[in-house]
Formats: structure tokens, C-alpha cells, sequence
């Protein structure tokens, strides 16, 4: 795969966890080999920050409130939550067909989730 290499200021399209969609991010800072270590979604302001090229962290924008954990929903990789306990988190990946990391802040956790 070819490293892209990006610029502060930049824009680029990816996915916003708070949105639930692909929306323009703007490019907030990048390492010196050009690689992104923040960026902001343009419609919500939630800012994300990487490292090696993967996600270490979200805030989320103030105009976006996650939508409460529930173990019975069925939960994809991207998608923002509010956790009673460990507060807003992003899904990073689904480990198990019942089993997802969920980033909240800079610390990963694993839930449960499609419980019936
Ligand atoms: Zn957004």
C-alpha cells in the first residue's frame, strides 16, 4: 500500500465516528514524514488523534452525544457510544460475533454487545 503523505489544513474524507458517516475532516497536525496525528470533522467538530495510522483517540465534537451503550444492538467498526461508566467511546473493532474493543479516550476496552 502507498503512504499517502498529508498537510495541516488539508481536508480529507473519512469516517466520523459521532456522524456515523464519511464526512471532511480537516487535517489539525501531522508528523514529519507527513503522516496524520489529529484530525476534525468539518460537520460536528469531533476530533480524532492517531498514531502509526491508527486511531488512539476521540472527542467528541460538542454538537454530537453518542447514543448509550446497550449490549442487545449490534455494533460495527466507527460507530460512537456513551458508556454509563467509561464515558464516550468509539468502536475499533469487532473481536467476536458478541465481542467489540471499544476505544474511550486513550484506553481500549472489550464489550459485550449483540446480547439477546
Ligand atoms: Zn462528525
Amino acid at each position: 500500500m502507498k503512504k499517502e503523505v498529508f498537510e495541516v489544513g488539508q481536508t480529507l474524507k473519512m469516517l466520523c465516528s459521532a456522524c456515523d458517516v464519511e464526512q471532511n475532516h480537516t487535517v489539525e497536525s501531522v508528523t514529519k514524514q507527513g503522516q496524520i496525528t489529529k484530525a476534525i470533522c468539518q460537520a460536528c467538530e469531533t476530533s480524532s488523534t492517531f498514531s502509526r495510522g491508527v486511531k488512539t483517540s476521540v472527542a467528541m465534537g460538542k454538537s454530537k452525544t453518542a447514543s448509550p451503550y446497550d449490549r442487545t444492538r449490534k455494533y460495527r467498526k466507527g460507530q460512537a457510544m456513551m458508556h454509563s461508566t467509561f464515558g464516550q467511546g468509539e468502536v475499533t473493532d469487532v473481536i467476536e460475533p458478541q465481542k467489540i474493543d471499544v476505544l474511550f479516550g486513550d484506553k481500549t476496552r472489550r464489550l459485550i454487545h449483540s446480547q439477546n
